[in-house]
């Protein structure tokens, strides 16, 4: 299918989305959030953090988990650095079907105080503008050319063809094409990447129907990047296993990271990657889990999953200098709480076999304005925020 053809077969929908769009701006306006949320009892701190710099000083044996926020993340791992894709424009509502490419300042503000320009690979989910559409912009941010290679559907490397390999921004560009089967060209030494066929939830549902943004696919390499927030397009939707690796090349440290909400009957980890590690770490997508069967818990039971990080929960349609709120019209402060509780229903405390090391009461008081809510076996983290673990 041409590009025009794949143009013109999203006009139809797009009036639809224009009316539901405009609805949500004023209902937007409408609704002014003031009080801070609650979870769990602890306050959410109101803001966006500012990345600690000695947060990345740590000793080999520290896996770092930094939340960027959206669906953001970088780890460090003996000396390598990889990327979650950050997303930090937040382009709003009103500018969704609007021709605007990546904020540049929110980009460098977003990754300062990180070694974001140290990164040698970045992860995409899939295609939505909150997950690829400030890759083209972080060059401008320090991410130097050919040091990074980037792994993504087949359409996000399609519509960012104009800025990936064999141009010169990226060191390689691999889509997953099989289940399960580790990816080894565009990967770093101390990781290994595995994607997992996964899938994508509906953005929201009003009145008992279900929308999702920006569906279809890019089967052919575009000339530039796509003009609107609107027109990065969803693609085939990947989770991934994030193996960290001792010298010997043994799985140390197992994360699996999703950046859409799937259901138990359409995602799964394959039982004979189980068989050589559980999960340590799941990366959760918290908005639109309750549009989809037993999600958090199938990742849990299948992975015996040790310790879950509840991503992506604020509102990326707001600039990030304002007050965090959940995304709207699909989360809230009782729908998170319902989350953390659903995680400890089927991880008591006790039986999480992970847990961040740098947040104790001593490192994180009640109430800090420097760290997320917290149980047992969960975290919700802040924009900004760092977690080290001990493999
Ligand atoms: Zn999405």
């Amino acid at each position: 299918m041409t590009p025009d053809q794949q143009q013109a077969r999203r006009n139809p929908r797009k009036t639809l989305w224009l009316l539901l769009f405009v609805a949500i701006a004023i209902t937007l306006f409408i609704i002014t959030p003031g009080c801070s949320v609650q979870l769990a009892g602890q306050r959410v701190p109101a803001h966006v953090l500012e990345a600690d710099p000695d947060a990345f000083n740590v000793a080999d044996d520290v896996a770092v988990l930094h939340y960027y926020g959206v669906g953001g993340w970088g780890v460090q791992w003996r000396g390598e650095y990889l990327l979650m894709a950050p997303y930090f424009s937040n382009h709003g509502f009103l500018g969704f079907y609007a021709d605007q490419g990546p904020d540049i300042e929110a980009v460098i503000a977003g990754v300062n105080n990180t070694p974001f320009s140290e990164a040698g690979l970045i992860l995409v989910g899939h295609g939505h503008v909150d997950h690829a559409a400030d890759i083209p912009s972080y060059h401008a941010a320090g991410l130097t050319t050919d040091q990074a290679g980037v792994i993504a559907n087949s359409t996000t490397l399609n519509m960012l063809a104009s800025i990936m390999p064999p141009n010169e921004r990226f060191r390689c560009a691999e889509a997953p094409t099989t289940d399960g089967v580790p990816i080894n060209d565009c990967s770093l030494a101390g990781f290994r990447i595995t994607p997992l066929s996964s899938a994508h939830a509906p953005n929201v549902e009003i009145l008992g129907k279900s929308f999702t943004v920006s569906e279809g696919t890019v089967d052919q390499p575009q000339h530039t990047i796509p003009q609107s927030p609107a027109d990065y397009l969803l693609g085939a939707t990947w989770a991934y296993l994030v193996d960290l690796l001792d010298a010997d090349g043994n799985v140390v440290f197992r994360i699996h990271y999703m950046d859409a909400v799937a259901g138990a009957a359409e995602s799964h980890v394959p039982a004979e990657l189980l068989a050589e590690r559980d999960i340590d770490v799941h990366i959760a997508c918290v908005p639109g889990f309750n549009y989809v069967d037993r999600y958090p818990e199938w990742v849990i039971e299948q992975g015996n999953t040790g310790y879950v990080l509840m991503g992506h929960w604020e509102d990326f349609f707001r600039s990030r200098e304002k007050r965090l709120k959940p995304v709207t019209l699909v989360l809230s402060e009782g729908k998170l709480n319902d989350f953390a509780e659903r995680v400890e229903d089927v991880m008591p405390a006790g039986q999480n076999r992970s847990r961040p090391v740098n947040k104790s009461t001593d490192d994180c008081p009640a109430d800090s304005e420097k760290c997320g809510p917290r149980g047992e076996s969960w975290a919700l983290p802040v924009p900004g925020e760092t977690y080290h673990f001990r493999p």
